[in-house]
Formats: structure tokens, C-alpha cells, sequence
């Protein structure tokens, strides 16, 4: 005789649970109902834990749509979009978002700080920042370092590294790191010919801990760099340059695709002969297919017509939008201290510039005192485009360049790192940031962990 046993619990918190079992005999199935001693708990309602719901919503895709609909989550991932009734019965903790636009949470590819926390500082602030930063709707940065790439402070960067492991908010993949192999200072960074010696240093220092570097085609001895962020699976940006074509050609052919803060710190070549026109870095990034690019879109750094000239050139899917935050973005207007030996003036219309009288560089930009939230709001008032394209510039489009497949999309089995937005008179303001499905901002409650 085998036996074919399925248990099946007929069950009531008051009645017996039954064991069914099927003998088969003799090529008959026969059915044996035995009693159980177990009974199940007293309350049978089965609630579905670390579910939430949010419905009631209009939800946006970036890139395709924008719809009203609701959204499941289980363990932190997408499970379910517009879900059926049956699916969703008996999840606990659900959200009416009374018809408010619902997105995925805004990446950040290049910023340094946040309000006062400036990412190189200490770990306490790569925290710190990390818990502030979803109520600006950003659920995901990476931490820009570009002072201390260098032998002296490799242990200062260890423990960088492994606050990035701990911060809990805004979700940390890796550093971008803004040098040091540039061939400009811009503002304050360091300029160092391509070493691969100090690379693997700084990567094993890092712990693996680095999404993006920055650099420069015009550094001597950039090529084995490039080469070996590609080995490495890390991205390579272009930036604080004035390379030829033929430079800038040789750092896209080994294996550099994007460029970040386009446009500043890439000065126009200098006019060798009247009537002829110079050419660079800028022209041959926005002629190469396999290069995207990225802007400061405060409206001080970069002329919304540039942006609108990108876009044509690279098309929606090629344009990203970053802040490049300083100290004092996210802040009222006024002076704010920095760790590097200067004040700045803050001003949201007006980005941050050195505010030291005796500075040399009184009056230069010092960053920005963007939130991508701000950057999301003016490309919406400058660009022409469905706004879901729009939000792909916030969200797809860095998620992509930084290769961080489960972030920035509104897809089954993407990250559930979302945002429901209100409309705060003429600004989109963060009402509710989720990240992995947990709430990490609230406005009505100020929660903020
Ligand atoms: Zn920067």
C-alpha cells in the first residue's frame, strides 16, 4: 500500500482540525479522516505581514505612463501592480493615496551634502544625511567624495565606507568618487595623474563600496584607470575638462559612458584660428551615442536651453539630473559654515558661492543648494515632454547609469522605494518616502528615521 498523504486543515478556532489522508489500495484511492490533535490559534484571520498596499493612487512609470492605480508591496520589492481583490484581502497595512501622483524615489548620482551634513566629513554624517534626504523624496544617493582621495586618508575612508553600511533612510549602493584623477580643480578637487596603484587602494579601502568614479580624458595615464573601474563594474564618469576630441574618443573607447555635471567645468577650447570653430569634450560626448550626460538643474549652473540641446542630442533616456549639493541645500537662505576652511552664501535661487570676503574665489560657485525634488520641479517647467519622461531623468535614467538594476522604476521585482508627492502651492513636496517598503518619511508626522 503507499500512501498519498495531504494534510488539509478544515479548520475553526472551535471546531477539531482534521487530518484527510489518501491510501491508495489496491489501485483505489481511499480517503482516511482522522482527527488532529492540534488546533490552530484562536484567531483565524491571516493578516500578510510586511505587506503594504497603496491604492487609490496616480501611479507613474518612468518612460511609460502615468495612470490611476494601486500599488503591492511584500519584503521590500514591487510584488504587484494594480493587484486583484483576492490579492490583496488580507494585507494589514494599507495607504489611501486620495488620488496623489505615487513614484518611484528620486536617485542622486553626484551630491555632497545635505542641510549640514557633508558626506566626507564624519560617519555620523553619512547618517545623518542618509535620514534627512527622503523627506526631499530621494531614496537613493551616492555619497560624493572629493577632498581626501589620497594615501593619507585611506583610514578616514574606512569608516566612511562602513557608515554607508549602516545609514538607514536614503539608500547608499556606493561612493561616486569625484576624483582624484582630474585634469581641472573645479571646486577643490583634487587633480592627479591616473595611478592604478592608488585605485586599487582606495577600492580595497572602500570595500567594494564605490558605484562611480569621476574623471578627466586629459589626465596622463587615465587609460589603465578607466580600464580597470570597467573590471571592476564600476562606472566611469567624464568631468572637470578641457580634452580634445581625439582624448575624449580614447576615455569612451575604454570604457567611459556618462558625464556628470555637463557643461561646468568643461571650458570652451580656446578659438586658435578666426572663423574656425574650437571643438572638445562637449561636442564629442553629445555626438557619441554610448555617452549620456548629466545636469545641475538649478537654472544657475547650466541654461535650460543647454538642457533642452542635450535632449536633443541624446534624446529623454540620455538626460540624468543630480544637484551636487553643498552644505546648507535643503536650508533657508543664509551663510553656512563648510568643513573646507570657507563659508558659503545659500540662496535657492542662487545656488552656494564662496561667501569669505578674503577668499581668493569670493563670489565663485561652491556646488549647489539643490534637492532633486527642486531639479524634478524645474525640468517639469522647462522641458516640453510627458512628464513621465520627465521623472525618468530623476529616477530610470541614474538608476541605469549607475547600474543599480532595482532602483528607480515602477516595476514587479524593482525595489519598493516610492514616493507620494503633494502639490505645496507651486512645488511638489515628498508627503510619504517609502524605502525597501518601510516608511522613512512621513510630512503629517515628521517621522524621519
Ligand atoms: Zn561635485
Amino acid at each position: 500500500m503507499e500512501k498519498d498523504t495531504r494534510t488539509v486543515f478544515l479548520s475553526s478556532s472551535v471546531r477539531p482540525v482534521y487530518r484527510l489522508s489518501l491510501f491508495r489500495c489496491a489501485g483505489t484511492l481511499r480517503l482516511q479522516v482522522s482527527e488532529k490533535k492540534r488546533r490552530l490559534p484562536k484567531k483565524t484571520t491571516i493578516t500578510m505581514k510586511n505587506a503594504l498596499l497603496i491604492e487609490n493612487a496616480q501611479v507613474l512609470r518612468p518612460g511609460h505612463w502615468v495612470r490611476p492605480g494601486s500599488i503591492l508591496v511584500k519584503e521590500g520589492k514591487i510584488s504587484e501592480i494594480d493587484p486583484k481583490r483576492d490579492q490583496v484581502e488580507c494585507v494589514f497595512d494599507r495607504v489611501d493615496a486620495k488620488g496623489a501622483l505615487l513614484t518611484p524615489g528620486l536617485v542622486d548620482l553626484h551630491s555632497h551634502a545635505i542641510q549640514l551634513f557633508f558626506y566626507e566629513t564624519d560617519p555620523q554624517q553619512i547618517c545623518d544625511a542618509a535620514a534627512v534626504l527622503p523627506r526631499y523624496g530621494t531614496t537613493c544617493v551616492l555619497p560624493t567624495l572629493y577632498t581626501i582621495m589620497n594615501r593619507s586618508s585611506l583610514g578616514h575612508l574606512e569608516r566612511l565606507s562602513e557608515a554607508v553600511c549602516r545609514a538607514t533612510g536614503a539608500a547608499m549602493p556606493g561612493f561616486h568618487l569625484e576624483g582624484p584623477f582630474l585634469a581641472l580643480p573645479g571646486a577643490g578637487a583634487d587633480t592627479v595623474p591616473g595611478d592604478v596603484v592608488l585605485l586599487e587602494e582606495l577600492l580595497a579601502t572602500l570595500g567594494g563600496r564605490v558605484s562611480a568614479m569621476s574623471i578627466s580624458p586629459d589626465t596622463p595615464n587615465i587609460i589603465p584607470v578607466i580600464e580597470r573601474l570597467r573590471e571592476e563594474g564600476i562606472a566611469v564618469f567624464i568631468t572637470h575638462t578641457h580634452a580634445s576630441v581625439e582624448e575624449t574618443q580614447l576615455a569612451i573607447d575604454a570604457g567611459a559612458r556618462h558625464a556628470t555635471h555637463f557643461y561646468d567645468v568643461f571650458p570652451v577650447p580656446e578659438e586658435i584660428e578666426p572663423g574656425a570653430r574650437p571643438v572638445g569634450a562637449v561636442e564629442t560626448i553629445l555626438a557619441d551615442p554610448r555617452c549620456s550626460v548629466d545636469f545641475i538643474c538649478d537654472g544657475v549652473h547650466v541654461h535650460p536651453m543647454a538642457i533642452r540641446a542635450a535632449l536633443a542630442a541624446k534624446g529623454w533616456k540620455g538626460v540624468v539630473a543630480i544637484t551636487d549639493a553643498n552644505i546648507g541645500a535643503g536650508l533657508g537662505e543664509g551663510v553656512y559654515e563648510t568643513p573646507l576652511g570657507y563659508a558659503i552664501q545659500v540662496s535657492p535661487s542662487d545656488a552656494a558661492r564662496i561667501a569669505d570676503k578674503n577668499h581668493p574665489h569670493c563670489g565663485t560657485l561652491s556646488g549647489s543648494s539643490l534637492t532633486m525634488d527642486r531639479a524634478i520641479d524645474n525640468l517639469l517647467n522647462w522641458l516640453d515632454l510627458p512628464p513621465h519622461q520627465v521623472w525618468a531623468m530623476g529616477t530610470t535614467n541614474p538608476a541605469t547609469v549607475a547600474q543599480l538594476a532595482d532602483k528607480g522604476d515602477m516595476r514587479v521585482g524593482a525595489d519598493a522605494d516610492l514616493v507620494l508627492w503633494e502639490q505645496e502651492g507651486r512645488q511638489l513636496q515628498a508627503k510619504t518616502t517609502w524605502v525597501a517598503g518601510k516608511c522613512v518619511f512621513d510630512a503629517e508626522s515628521e517621522i524621519c528615521v
